[in-house]
């Protein structure tokens, strides 16, 4: 069931997750009990854990606690491609 944020004049705001069916436009504060209004905002498009927002939060991260490297990354042992053809290409 997806969530819907209401707003408490009193408390702020608060999720509660309703079928679309089924979601009214007041809901009662989980707090004090007055009735709250529903609050419309922007849909979440992006999946929390996905790549493109680890890379955000890596890139926000950066700009206050940028990683110290100590030594390059270790070389790997593993050729890239295993295709023979490849070998006659240039090496940097
Ligand atoms: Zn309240």
């Amino acid at each position: 069931m997806p969530l819907y944020w209401f707003h408490c004049r009193a408390c702020g705001g608060f999720d509660l997750a309703f079928s679309m069916a089924d979601v009214p436009a007041a809901a009662p504060c989980p707090e004090c009990g007055s009735s709250s209004k529903r609050q419309f905002g922007v849909a979440a498009l992006i999946r929390p854990g996905s790549r493109a927002v680890r890379l955000i939060d890596a890139t926000k991260r950066t700009a206050s606690e940028p990683s110290v490297v100590a030594a390059p990354p270790p070389r790997r042992s593993v050729p890239i491609s295993r295709n023979p053809l490849h070998r006659t290409l240039p090496r940097p």
